[in-house]
């Protein structure tokens, strides 16, 4: 993803709409789009009539729906708070992102 800082299995919170300040992992990420799958959030209703071959029970089925990233933030391990990343690199050649807020290294950003 381009200029995208945002890896899987990161936490996320959204920044706008009614779930404003609503915490998630991300599940999947949708480099075309610039949108992100975020667990528990943006969640829509699909009415589903059921599949009676494959013994599929109708009704109304909520998912997840992907959040363009603009309209979330990575929620730093250590603070604990929504925050910009930016990225540094130790050991010389070891590229990490790092909290702008609290300036520590990011969980999951070991590996590259
Ligand atoms: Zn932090």
């Amino acid at each position: 993803m381009k200029n995208c800082k945002i890896h899987k299995n990161d936490k996320v919170m959204i920044m706008v709409g009614r779930e404003k300040g609503k915490i998630g992992k991300v599940l999947k990420l949708f480099p075309k789009t610039n949108r992100v799958l975020v667990e528990g959030a943006n969640k829509v209703k699909r009415h589903s009539k059921g599949n009676p071959y494959k013994r599929e029970a109708g009704g109304i089925k909520e998912q997840e729906s992907p959040v363009h990233l603009s309209n979330i933030s990575v929620v730093c391990d250590v603070c604990t708070k929504p925050t910009r990343i930016g990225y540094k690199v130790i050991d010389t050649d070891k590229k990490v992102r790092f909290c702008k807020k609290c300036n520590e290294i990011m969980i999951g950003s070991a590996k590259k």
